[in-house]
């Protein structure tokens, strides 16, 4: 592709002169951030009790549509949470892809699990459910209720999808086999607030979907995490695992079990607040540019990873597939070389030292995405 032709429609794209950086996803502040964060100040209510991690929750359940919301430390941490309360345990495995951020896995080895790596879909990048159900059937057995991994004897704790770049995965259908396998759901939904499968927010077809608010997410807390749940004890139980297990008292510090300091601050969750505020003109500008590139990319003969019809991504980070991995290593030296930021897909879990002896399934979608995907600049417009 003419990389020169494209770092001159980035540039204009966002109004950047010749010389100045274009980042891949840098957080906008115009609204009432400064305000709420400066309140927080003021009123001494910095840490984990205030009233805006009461709010931000509220905004949160209001706009996904979730029954409860537990506003969590950081995305990590409330995937770690999500697969605890899950049932994972020890020893156990979960299925997850292989081409995710390397958060997914780590959350699953803070349970003392392990990840078993199950393929991608190539339009979504998100787990295949053909892949999932062939896993399931050939290299596991189900009985009593219980799935067990056949070559390791390890049952199958939980299956944790993660709806890549904001693209939703195909949930409908690796949900109905969580139903018919009797394992648990766990979406990994960080990257996908906003993004929706008909009129279902992304997080919400599992027991638990959990959500990130990292510096270069859709919205920033500045660090920080959600928790989606249906079922209202296990909402409570939820806050209480991420608060150290401490039994409501005026005075008295009794704990029931090991637990975490999971809470997020009163003034992250302040800056969230005014983020949510303006999550649907953020959106929108993402949709424009991401429209904007769809033309720039059908004119250049270059797949752009777009929605699946029926589908509503948030385009956090707009994706393009070059032709291969050399062509793809070209448009990264030229592009950040000219001060617009582009990055690869991650490198696949599986070829990760702490996880690469991990069960896994063939995975060539994964691979063939692997070498190809790229992410291009991707902020909303400010205005
Ligand atoms: C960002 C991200 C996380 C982790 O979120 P943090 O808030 O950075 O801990 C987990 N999974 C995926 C897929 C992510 O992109």
């Amino acid at each position: 592709m003419d990389i020169q032709a494209f770092v001159t429609f980035v540039r204009g794209l966002y109004d950047a002169a010749p010389g100045t950086f274009v980042p891949l996803h840098a957080p906008t502040f115009a609204g009432n951030e400064k305000k709420y964060v400066v309140d927080c100040i003021d009123t001494t209510y910095v840490s984990s009790v205030g009233a805006y991690v009461t709010r931000f929750e509220e905004m949160l359940a209001a706009f996904t549509g979730a029954n409860h919301v537990v506003a969590i430390g950081n995305g990590t941490m409330a995937l770690h949470l999500a697969l605890k309360l899950s049932g994972v345990e020890p020893g156990e495995l979960v299925v997850t892809q292989p081409l995710t951020f390397v958060a997914t896995a780590n959350a699953i080895a803070y349970c003392g699990a392990e990840p078993a790596f199950v393929d991608v879909d190539r339009d979504t990048m998100g787990l295949s459910p053909v892949a999932l159900r062939a896993f399931l059937t050939r290299e596991c057995k189900t009985e009593k209720g219980r799935c067990t991994h056949t070559a390791s004897g390890r049952r199958v704790a939980a299956i944790v999808p993660m709806h890549t770049f904001g693209l939703p995965a195909r949930i409908d259908e690796i949900s109905a086999l969580c139903t018919e396998f009797g394992i648990p759901l766990v979406e990994d939904a960080a990257e996908s607030l906003g993004s929706f499968v008909g009129k279902k927010h992304t997080g919400l077809s599992g027991c638990i979907g959990t959500l990130s608010f990292n510096g270069n997410k859709t919205i920033t807390t500045g660090g920080g995490g959600a928790l989606l749940i249906g079922d209202p004890a296990l909402a409570k139980r939820a806050k209480h695992l991420s608060t150290t297990a401490k039994v409501p008292h005026k005075w008295e510090f009794f704990h029931d079990e090991v637990a975490y300091n999971y809470r997020l601050p009163n003034l992250n969750a302040a800056l969230g607040c005014a983020q949510m505020e303006r999550l649907p003109e953020m959106l929108a500008s993402k949709r424009v540019i991401s429209e904007t590139y769809q033309q720039f990319f059908a004119a250049q003969k270059i797949s752009f990873v777009a929605e699946r019809s029926g589908t509503t991504s948030n385009y956090w980070l707009n994706a393009i597939a070059l032709s291969s991995r050399a062509e793809r290593d070209a448009f990264l030296a030229a592009t950040n070389e000219a001060g617009v930021m582009t990055r690869p897909i991650w490198t696949l879990m599986t070829k990760l030292p702490m996880f690469a002896h991990c069960v896994r399934a063939a995975t060539p979608n994964a691979e063939w995405l692997e070498d190809r995907v790229v992410n291009i600049p991707s902020s909303p417009r400010e205005g």
